[in-house]
């Protein structure tokens, strides 16, 4: 299936110079997201993972599905004062100031394999805070998927370290 015809370009949006990639028309179509989990599953089972961990609020929309289509434990990551229990915290930069996230200490152990579920990879730094964020837990990153890439906004280290896959590309 092309999928890059379920995502719709919306330009200078939420600032001038931006093209924002609204997900919504892809999940507006059930046929489409479907066949998005079905394929991001696959991977997820090929890697024989164990958990998948995704940040708010649209990895949440893969994550859950393919959590459920793979039997594996899901993992939240959320913005400060989200989660109810003891948490670690990473901050991370953005193209303007500062962000942080968080992930609940306990939720992975150190034999979990992991793979990290996102929408779009930008310019990676969102990622690399959850990457932060699992390393302190000490489990394993078996994979790193998303929707789509937008390919000349990140470097390629992420893809010399870690199998990365993304159903589309920019
Ligand atoms: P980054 O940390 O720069 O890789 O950005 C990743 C996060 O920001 C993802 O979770 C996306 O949801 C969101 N994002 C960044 N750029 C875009 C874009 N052009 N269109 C839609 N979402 C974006």
């Amino acid at each position: 299936m092309d999928f890059k015809k379920y995502i719709t370009d919306v330009p200078n949006f939420p600032k001038e110079g931006v093209v924002f990639k609204d997900i919504t028309t892809l999940l507006n179509d059930p046929e489409a997201f479907k066949a998005v989990i079905d394929e991001m599953s696959q991977f997820v089972k090929e890697q024989g993972a164990t958990a998948i961990v995704a940040p708010e609020a649209r990895g949440f929309v893969f994550a859950s599905a393919i959590a459920y289509v793979t039997g594996t434990k899901f993992v939240l990551v959320r913005k400060p004062g989200k989660l109810p229990r003891k948490t670690n915290e990473v901050e991370y930069t953005l193209e303007y100031g500062t962000s942080k996230l968080q992930m609940q200490q306990g939720d992975l152990t150190p034999n979990d394999k992991v793979v990290i579920v996102d929408d779009i990879l930008a310019t990676g730094g969102t990622i690399d805070a959850i990457i932060e964020l699992i390393d302190k837990e000490h489990a394993e990153i078996v994979g790193i998927e998303f929707l789509a890439d937008i390919t000349e906004l990140h470097d390629k280290e992420l893809e010399k370290k870690y199998k990365v896959k993304s159903l589309i590309n920019y």
